[in-house]
Order: structure tokens, then C-alpha cells, then sequence
């Protein structure tokens, strides 16, 4: 795999004005606090955490879709935040798309499925409307749909094949970077399967890169290489898969890993983790973890542990491991 990153978020923040202070006041919500990671071309990062944690703002900020309050976005080496952000985007547009969780809010219903798909090709422009009818039929058939499928209406596929569709849409102008924002956590299980499989054959044969975002850790072990575990707003650890899910350092990724339910009566479980994620409008100090943390010391109540490298590939943000 090559090292050098074709994503790279520097000390990401974002905050947003909400109404919730005393008296209706409005309070600034700090959703993402100093987010630092890359993706190398061809890989696929996992990003994991419970809901609320920020996962999908982090998501939309990769994809321009929310111009972050702090720090910086590369993409293809172009920056997309701050001053450089309108030109960085025109640059990179049809080199970056998504795919979330929904498929079926994703397709306009009165849309056939082949004009939804032709659709971002007409934008980029350049393309005959017959080439367009072709490289519609050859996205199907790439995901493994039928070439006649383009004359249909999406209500007529199954959950599954309309999250095919959607992919076949992102793949129309061969983009470099996907996110995937919990692409397959709305589908049954057998069918979430075939499309993290579809996910990962796609990337073999286009040297894709991913940020697949989900709560389930399963479906991530399944397809990422790397995993980075967000616990309110920031990052807590960062590993390569295999080390993550049979090494866990950080406290919260240990409590993740042992609430995964495992037909394994033998197996020695960890503490349950108590508590809830807490609220980003009024965060605890020091280390946000700990509220629910079971090795919780006094300085842990006062300094923000940073994300620190504990060993090649591994990042993690815990007193423990200063
Ligand atoms: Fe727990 Fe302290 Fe580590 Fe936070 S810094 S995870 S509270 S031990």
C-alpha cells in the first residue's frame, strides 16, 4: 500500500449553534475536537463509535458538505477548508462522493434508475447522450445489477439492490474517495454481506479509498484495514484492524469490543460499560471518557490526554499510555 495519503484532516473541529443554554440561550456545541488522521490510497478506514460521537459530521466535512470550524482538510492534496475551500472542492469534486445510510431516501422515486445514475455524467458534461446510456448499462452490470435494470423505478428493487444503485451513481465518475456512511446498517445481514463484499471488490479493481463510517464493529472488522475508534468528538485510538480488535488500548475501545454479543460462554467479558456519551454542550473536563471510565485517576479530571503514538501504526489518547 502506498504511504502517501490522498486524505489528510489536521486538528479537525466543529462546533454548531444550538438553542439549549439557560433561558433558551444559544450554546455552542463542540461536535469535533482536534480529529487528526489520514487515508492512504486504496485503503479503507473504519471509523466507529456510538451515536452521537460525531461519526457522520466527520463524514460530511470529507465530502463538503459542512465547512468545519477549525483545523484542515487535504484531499488529493488540495485543501478544501479555510480560504482555499471553493476552489479546493471545484478541484476535487468528482474525485470524492458517498454513500449513506438510506438508499431509498437517496433516489428520487420519480426518477428511473438509469437517469439517477446518468444524472452526475450530464453535470461533468463531455458525454453524448448514447455514451451515457452505456457507461449507465456497464455501472450496473458492475454492481452487479442488470444491464436493463436503467428502465426501472427504484421502488421496484429490494433494499439491497437499491444500495447497489446508489453505488453504481457514486462509481459514475470514477471517484478516488468514498464515504460510506453506514452504507449497509439499514439492510438484513445476509444482504449486508454482498454489499460490503461488492464494497471491497470494487476497491481492489479501482484502487478505491474509504471512510466507512458504522456502529456495528463487525461490518467494519469485515472491510477495513485501519480503525479509528471516536468517543464524543475525538479520537481515542487509531490501529491497524487486526491489532484493534485483538489488542484494544484505549479503555472505550475495550468497552466496545466486550458489548459485542459473542456465542462464547467461556469468554471472560470486561466491566459493562455504564453511562451514556456525554452531552457535547457541556463536555467534561479532562478526558471525556472520564465519567465512564474504570480506570479513571485524579489527573484524568484535569488534562485532555493527546493522541499519542504507542507503538508503529498505533495511536491512542489515555493517561495509561502517556
Ligand atoms: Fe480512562 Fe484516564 Fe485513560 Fe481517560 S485518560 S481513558 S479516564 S484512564
Amino acid at each position: 500500500m502506498a504511504t502517501d495519503p490522498i486524505i489528510e484532516v489536521r486538528d479537525l473541529d466543529m462546533a454548531f449553534p444550538v438553542r439549549g443554554g439557560q433561558g433558551g440561550k444559544t450554546v455552542i456545541q463542540q461536535v469535533l475536537h482536534k480529529l487528526n488522521f489520514d487515508i492512504a490510497p486504496g485503503e479503507t478506514l473504519g471509523l466507529v463509535g456510538e451515536s452521537g460521537s460525531g461519526k457522520s459530521t466527520a463524514g460530511r466535512i470529507l465530502v463538503g458538505l459542512y465547512e468545519p470550524t477549525g483545523g484542515s482538510v487535504k484531499l488529493f492534496g488540495q485543501s478544501i477548508t479555510g480560504a482555499q475551500r471553493r476552489l479546493g472542492l471545484a478541484a476535487v469534486r468528482s474525485r470524492l462522493q458517498f454513500v449513506f445510510q438510506d438508499p431509498h431516501a437517496a433516489l428520487n422515486p420519480r426518477m428511473r434508475v438509469g437517469e439517477s445514475i446518468a444524472e452526475p455524467i450530464a453535470i461533468a458534461g463531455g458525454r453524448t447522450r448514447r455514451e451515457r446510456t452505456d457507461r449507465v448499462r456497464e455501472l450496473l452490470e458492475m454492481v452487479g445489477l442488470p444491464r436493463d435494470g436503467a428502465e426501472r423505478f427504484p421502488h421496484e428493487f429490494s433494499g439491497g439492490q437499491r444500495q447497489r444503485i446508489v453505488i453504481a451513481r457514486a462509481l459514475a465518475l470514477q471517484p478516488g474517495f468514498i464515504v460510506c456512511d453506514e452504507p449497509v446498517s439499514a439492510l438484513d445481514v445476509s444482504i449486508q454481506a454482498q454489499i460490503v463484499n461488492l464494497l471491497m471488490d470494487l476497491q481492489q479493481k479501482f484502487g478505491l479509498s474509504y471512510l466507512f463510517i458504522a456502529h456495528d464493529l463487525a461490518v467494519v472488522r469485515a472491510i477495513a484495514h485501519r480503525v479509528a475508534v471516536l468517543y464524543a468528538g475525538s479520537i481515542v485510538e487509531i490501529a491497524p484492524k487486526d491489532e484493534l480488535y485483538s489488542d484494544p488500548r484505549h479503555p472505550y475501545t475495550r468497552a466496545l469490543l466486550d458489548a459485542v454479543p459473542r456465542a462464547d460462554p467461556e469468554r471472560v467479558r470486561g466491566p459493562v460499560l455504564g453511562g451514556e456519551v456525554p452531552s457535547l454542550l457541556a463536555p467534561p473536563p479532562g478526558c471525556r471518557f472520564h465519567t465512564r471510565c474504570p480506570h479513571v485517576m485524579p489527573r484524568c479530571r484535569i488534562d485532555i490526554p493527546e493522541l499519542r503514538v504507542t507503538a508503529p501504526g498505533r495511536h491512542v489518547a489515555c493517561h495509561l499510555h502517556a
